[in-house]
């Protein structure tokens, strides 16, 4: 395996040395150590291509059909193509994919539905809230009046009688639901019934979740929300960037919001490597990846409590799991220094208790590895090993070499 193709890397280690060797650099830590940053995926070799074609010269201002740009036949086929998948694969009547990331998706949802100033309720920033819901650093939180709800502080469930009380109280032009943080399902039905009752939209801002959606593995939000936005590189496994879903009767909403009011030309080498990408989610095979996703994410939480983490929610529905690491005498900010110095690659985050940092992890890049529930213990054991330091980091790196090996995200 090559940064994508041996050609391109053979070109580019000739021109420029010394970012080949950066790229192939990245390519060594990828392999070598494990990912476990929720957020991340390895995309197929497939979608690598896809991204590294001659798509990435086109300008493609306007939506298939209606450019501002000449020579846009092949481009065109190829953004309808991956709109018609799109649509497909998560049943829903109109799929926007232009969206250059996750947070440009949401801005444009907000866009396509509400005026500055407006009222939108979300989950806050301290249970899980992205940036683009209701952050003061964020666009967000400057043109929105934000409200944020919680989760319970003993469960670490979303506490839905806080929402309703809250949308009562408030009445929000919006809703949001989608977290960046939280394990378990969302009830998208009790968010519309809420949405209903005090004349709100319902956005889902369903970034971590949707790939699980696409193999069958969550519910999904598409019939209950106005407007979906998500990522197509977390766990759906796609280029990075991002996608709206909607009714038919939003859809020239969506579009306007999306081009021009918030973006130009549209990546359309990015478009087709997320049309690759609904092509592969749309497989028997990944629906079991889905489902194999969250087995693993279920024995991974199972042992790192038994290890002595504290799990919020007590375990997950989903390949998101965030833990307390205190017990073992870290907070989460060190824990995630030591076990990086160990080859164990995650994230910290907030708790829904308190002030202390936890560890945020997910399960969707080991298992495109292959690795299963055996791994997942042995993983917990050693996580755990780390942060009680009864293990030298250098030791533990070797044991990570050896697994990865095993399983490489890139065979051959
Ligand atoms: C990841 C994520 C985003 C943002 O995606 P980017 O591509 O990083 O901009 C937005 N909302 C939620 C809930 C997310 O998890």
């Amino acid at each position: 395996m090559s940064v994508t193709h041996t050609l391109e890397a053979d070109v580019l280690r000739r021109q420029d040395p010394q970012l080949a060797d950066i790229l192939l650099g990245e390519l060594d830590r990828q392999s070598t150590t494990l990912q476990l940053v929720a957020a991340e995926n390895f995309t197929s070799p497939a979608v690598l291509a896809a991204l590294g074609s001659s798509l990435a010269n086109k300008y493609a201002e306007g939506y298939p059909g209606a450019r501002y740009h000449g020579g846009c036949e092949m481009v065109d086929v190829a953004e309808r193509l991956a709109v018609e998948r799109a649509k497909a694969l998560f049943g829903a009547e109109h799929a926007n994919v232009q969206s250059h990331s996750g947070s440009s998706a949401v801005l444009a949802a907000y866009a396509a539905l509400l005026r500055p100033g407006d009222t939108v309720l979300a989950l806050g920033l301290p249970y899980g809230g992205h940036l683009t819901h209701g952050s003061p650093a964020n666009f967000s939180g400057r043109w929105f009046d934000f409200v944020g709800y919680g989760v319970d502080a003993e469960t670490g469930l979303i506490d839905y009688d806080q929402v309703r009380t809250l949308a009562r109280n408030h009445r929000p032009k919006a809703l949001v639901c989608g977290s960046i943080a939280y394990p378990r399902h969302i009830d998208y039905a009790l968010f519309r019934e809420i949405a209903d009752e005090v004349g709100a939209y319902l956005i889902a801002d369903a970034a971590h979740p949707m790939g699980l959606v696409a193999g069958g593995a969550a519910p999904s939000p598409v019939p209950y929300a106005d407007v979906v936005c998500a990522t197509t590189h977390k766990v759906l496994r796609g280029p990075r960037g991002g996608m709206l879903l909607c009714g038919s009767d939003l859809a020239e909403r969506v579009d306007r919001a999306v081009f021009p009011f918030t973006q130009g030309g549209a990546q359309m080498h990015t478009i087709a490597a997320k049309a690759v990408a609904f092509g592969e989610a749309s497989t028997p095979a990944f629906a079991v990846y889905a489902h194999q996703v969250v087995a693993n994410a279920r024995t991974l939480a199972a042992h790192l409590a038994a290890a002595g983490l504290v799990v919020t929610t007590g375990g997950t529905d989903t390949h998101l799991i965030t833990a307390d690491p205190a017990p073992l005498g870290v907070d989460g900010r060190e824990a995630r220094g030591r076990l990086a110095a160990a080859g164990i690659v995650l994230d910290c985050c907030a708790l829904p208790h308190g002030d202390a940092r936890g560890l945020r992890l997910g399960t969707a890049a080991v298992t495109t590895q292959g690795m299963g529930e055996e791994e997942m213990a042995w993983l917990a054991a050693t996580l755990a090993r780390v942060l009680r330091g009864e293990t030298e980091s250098q030791k533990v790196r070797e044991e990570v070499r050896e697994l990865t090996g095993r399983f490489p995200p890139y065979p051959g």
